[in-house]
């Protein structure tokens, strides 16, 4: 099973600023200085293996959108942010226009969550089909609402594909494209749903925009028998545990630390920070996963959780 990320930033699409692009320059001449790089090659060897990602890469900005990829012919993803753009034009341009089918598993309707499909190509052109998975009644109200006047010049009903709504019970094991599928409710505003997707002895978890409140012991247990010895967990890590217990408490995110003593907890395989703070850079997110690491390292029994930051662009191979 193969997972890619499309989108991976929370709340708002943030684009890198000259001042970071700078920063970034900045740091990878001074390290260059002196090595002798005179071909194009050798400044690619020297970028790939010696510049810390942060200088390198970028985490990306686009929100919400997961491919979940187990070799089916159909596509699956979990929400569609404006990541899921990313991933349509991606589609369209390497297996053509149309004859395809998506599997969308919705976490809920906020708009990071779903702003992505008024510029999903496919969903316009007959020929495809796009079944949308979710818990909450009003999802296709929500979809529909947002592709009509006055917020948007196409009309939802001149979508061209077969789209179909499909009502979720929480807790129910659905199979989709081939996966074992079942989800779960989550605190946060208007509820969300997690969901944790099987295929042959794998599993990953999806599970973004919820808050953990580490004192409600049976919301703790439930959590942990949800994230029970998944391969991969894919984890809301907005807020510092600070930020979590303070001013933000309530505000419907958690922490790199909470997602850290769940999965320790729960025995995962892998945690993987998501649903990134729109006002953190390259570099705040890349010391988030440094620290995370630490706190992992310190705070270990006998099992270890490998951490890891998604970013837009990212592929893990369960
Ligand atoms: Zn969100
Ligand atoms: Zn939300």
């Amino acid at each position: 099973m193969l997972v890619r990320f499309w989108g991976t930033r929370g709340s708002i699409p943030v684009a890198m600023s000259s001042a970071e692009i700078k920063r970034k320059l900045v740091a990878a001449l001074v390290q260059a200085a002196g090595r002798g790089l005179h071909t194009a090659a050798q400044a690619r060897e020297f970028i790939e293996h010696e510049l810390d990602f942060a200088v390198s890469h970028t985490f990306g900005g686009n929100t919400s959108c997961v491919q979940i990829d187990a070799g089916h012919r159909d596509y699956v993803l979990c929400d569609l942010g404006s990541g899921a753009r990313v991933f349509a034009n991606s589609i369209m341009a390497t297996r053509g226009p149309t004859g395809h089918t998506f599997h969308v598993l919705m976490s809920h309707m906020h708009w990071d969550h779903i702003q992505g499909f008024p510029f999903f190509m496919p969903a316009y052109i007959p020929g495809n089909r796009i079944r949308l998975y979710g818990c909450h009644e009003r999802l296709e109200e929500a979809l529909r609402r947002q592709n009509a006047a006055p917020s948007f010049p196409v009309d939802f009903s001149r979508m061209g594909a077969d789209i179909e709504f499909v009502r979720l019970e929480p807790g129910c094991e659905y199979e989709i494209a081939g996966l074992a599928v079942r989800s779960k409710v989550q605190r946060h505003g208007g509820d969300s749903y997690g969901y944790r997707i099987e295929r042959d002895g794998r599993s990953v978890v999806y599970s973004t925009d919820s808050e953990h409140k580490q004192d409600d012991t049976d919301e703790v247990r439930a959590f942990v028998e949800f994230f029970r010895e998944a391969d991969l967990v894919i984890f809301d890590s907005q807020y510092s545990l600070a930020d979590a217990h303070s001013v933000k408490e309530d505000w419907g995110h958690s922490s790199n630390v909470v997602g850290v003593e769940m999965c320790q907890l729960a025995r995962a395989r892998r945690l993987c920070l998501y649903h990134h703070e729109p006002t953190s850079d390259d570099e705040r997110l890349a010391a988030l996963l440094t620290e995370t690491r630490r706190f992992e390292e310190i705070t270990r029994a006998e099992h270890p959780v490998e951490i890891i930051a998604a970013y837009d662009g990212l592929e893990i191979t369960l």
